[in-house]
């Protein structure tokens, strides 16, 4: 966490996961936070019916990052693979796409596109971030591009593609938890910038 940031309102315990029947309710209501405890989910049911959880994220993510283009964007990604990924092949492209549903793969998308080339199989390295990160906090969109880059080393989310997410972005655990937070107010009671 950077120094001078709002402490987590929340902090994300692990093994949380209830998948009772009672739950499902809950469940569906805080569609991002499925699989989180009642503790949990109780606790933010009711930051929602005393109209706070705006406030509780405005603490901590007072303002809204300003890149707003794919050449931004591509920027940004590079910049930071640059420093963490050296190693791994170029990105053909970066972009945000608004076809992208947050929930889809774990918020967000990477696809390796192969192109025959004469009698060659070229994989096409491209990064496709959800549209909903284009007005988000900083901490969000590197968290996401983190989880992206990461996939260029790790197909998989497992326990080596994790350590790498927390390599490029050390506070990742708790800002996928802060981001599904954004992503429940979004969801029931509009934006938050
Ligand atoms: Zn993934």
């Amino acid at each position: 966490m950077k120094k001078g940031a709002a402490a987590p309102f929340f902090v994300l315990v692990y093994g949380q996961m209830n998948t009772s029947g009672k739950d499902q309710k809950r469940m569906q209501e805080l569609k991002y936070l499925a699989g989180y405890s009642e503790q949990v989910t109780g606790q933010v049911q009711r930051l929602i019916a005393e109209q706070r959880l705006g406030e509780v994220l405005l603490k901590r993510f007072p303002s809204a990052h300003e890149i707003k283009t794919d050449k931004a964007l591509y920027d940004f990604t590079v910049e930071l693979k640059n420093q963490f990924l050296r190693k791994t092949p170029p990105l053909s492209k970066v972009v945000f796409d608004s076809k992208i549903n947050v929930i889809h793969h774990a918020l967000g998308l990477h696809t390796f596109i192969s192109r025959v080339q004469g009698s060659k199989l070229k994989a096409k390295n491209e990064i496709r971030i959800g549209v909903v990160f284009k007005t988000a906090p900083m901490e969000f969109l590197r968290m996401i591009v983190a989880h992206e880059l990461a996939h260029l080393k790790e197909k998989d989310h497992n326990k080596a593609f994790y350590s790498l997410c927390e390599h490029i972005e050390p506070d990742y655990h708790q800002l996928e938890f802060d981001l599904r937070l954004y992503l429940t107010h979004l969801d029931l009671i509009g934006p938050l910038y």
